[in-house]
């Protein structure tokens, strides 16, 4: 939604309490940086916004900002809020190339950096700005993780990723494209080649399964592998999605601007998991809800359904007789992804809770010493923001334990 930037900014009340900034995971100091705006001071703003979420270009595009700044803002409860996203991406937008990342003198010491998404770039940018030489391993080919190869590029610009890498390559930061650590090469090989901690923002890429007959017939798929690229499958003119969480709506969103004529998201009861705005997109492209159906099985004619009865608090109390086949040429399943386990399989002393997640302590170093983890590899499947915050104490962490070892 396009927003007249100036405008709204004027219309910041500049509150002593900001009840937008507390709204905001990273406490982006909202009434500071609109004041500078205001008066035209564009880089010092983007400067504080940079310093605080490295990722704030990203942010003011993908945040759930409804329920965070925005919806927080004290001018929404009678009337319409501030957009401090709109602002946010104005600013990050024009500072993110010019701007020159500062650093301190160099420490002689390097620090590996598994996974190049939201939480790993952020630990790349807060280490080399501390004077550490850092090196991000990354699986694919290039950095970003579910930025460049979940979110669709209509809702966030794959070129906003090549910023990102450029700027990372500019600052000095080494990026190792296609090199999965816990593959050939694991966490000690890092320590053995002289890097003194390890960062691991390594995100969840295994699909959830339904565990039900029928998940291994040729027309299932699962969301994650869809969204990397969409351009491989032929999902055909129906579409079933199961699940009505982000993923699926970005899934549904897809197979109708590729083609598809039919898409409804199934889910069990009425509790949608996705954020109200992308649902309404969704809706608004053609995607149709249907609630109360419980997959039992799915044959090569498409799932088979039960119909759940649902009281007045949408809890399901029961179900129908007989169940419900329903006829598509595809099924793709999207109901939460869980990591993966290959650092886990390869590290000694690493540990995970029951879903498979790292455990951390209080400065966010694993079971196993110098390594440490943020994002979601620890708090499951989250938001971009949630990383970011996660992944700047990681790199507080880091550092603390770095200085230790100095000593
Ligand atoms: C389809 C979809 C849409 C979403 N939409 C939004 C949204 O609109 N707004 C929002 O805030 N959040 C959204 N999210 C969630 C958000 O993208 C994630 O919470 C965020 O990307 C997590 O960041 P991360 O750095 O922890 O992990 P990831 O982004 O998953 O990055 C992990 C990186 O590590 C790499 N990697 C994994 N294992 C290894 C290994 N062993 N060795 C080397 N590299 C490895 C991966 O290739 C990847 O690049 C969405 C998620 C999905 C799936």
């Amino acid at each position: 939604m396009s927003v007249y930037v100036k405008e709204t900014a004027e219309r910041c009340l500049g509150c002593k309490v900001p009840m937008c900034q507390k709204g905001c995971p990273v406490h982006t100091a909202i009434p500071q940086v609109i004041a500078l705006f205001k008066e035209n001071k564009l880089r010092e703003a983007g400067k504080i916004l940079f310093e605080n979420n490295p990722m704030s270009l990203v942010c003011s595009i993908v945040c759930d900002y409804d329920r965070q700044c925005r919806g927080n803002c004290v001018l929404g409860k009678k009337g319409v809020p501030v957009n401090f996203n709109a602002i946010e991406k104005f600013i990050s937008d024009a500072y993110f190339d010019s701007m020159v990342v500062e650093k301190k003198p160099p420490k002689g010491k390097k620090v590996a950096v598994i996974g190049g998404g939201p939480a790993g770039i952020t630990v790349a940018f807060k280490m080399i700005q501390e004077g550490y030489d850092v090196t991000i391993f990354e699986a694919r080919d290039d950095i970003g993780g579910v930025l460049r190869y979940g979110i669709p590029d209509f809702r966030l610009p794959r070129s906003i990723c090549d910023r990102y890498t450029k700027k990372l390559l500019d600052t000095g930061v080494k990026i190792r494209p296609n090199t999965t650590i816990g593959g050939s090469l694991e966490i000690s090989d890092l320590f053995r080649d002289g890097y003194s901690a390890v960062f691991a923002g390594t995100g969840v890429w295994r699909a959830k399964t339904l565990g039900i007959k029928g998940e291994c017939l040729p027309n299932v798929h699962y969301s994650m592998d869809y969204l990397v690229n969409p351009n491989g499958y032929k999902l055909g003119d129906r579409v079933a999605i199961i699940g009505v969480g982000n993923a699926a709506m970005d899934v549904a969103r897809v197979a109708l601007r590729h083609g598809s004529s039919s898409v409804r998201l199934y889910a069990r009861s009425r509790r949608i998991t996705a954020s109200p705005r992308e649902v309404e997109y969704a809706e608004m492209e053609g995607a149709e809800m249907i609630f109360g159906k419980e997959i039992v099985e799915i044959t090569d004619k498409g799932p088979v359904f039960r119909t759940a009865i649902l009281d007045e608090n949408n809890k399901v109390v029961g179900y129908e007789d007989g169940l419900d086949q329903v006829e598509v040429d595809s099924t793709v399943i999207s109901i939460s992804n869980g990591p993966k386990n290959k650092l886990l399989l390869t590290t000694k002393g690493l540990q995970a809770n029951e879903k498979g997640l790292l455990v951390t302590d209080e400065n966010c170093m694993t079971t196993a010493d110098g390594v440490f983890a943020a994002g979601d590899v620890v708090q499951g499947a989250h938001t971009v923001v949630h990383a970011v915050e996660e992944a700047k104490r990681a790199a507080e962490g880091m550092l603390r334990y770095l200085e230790k070892l100095e000593k």
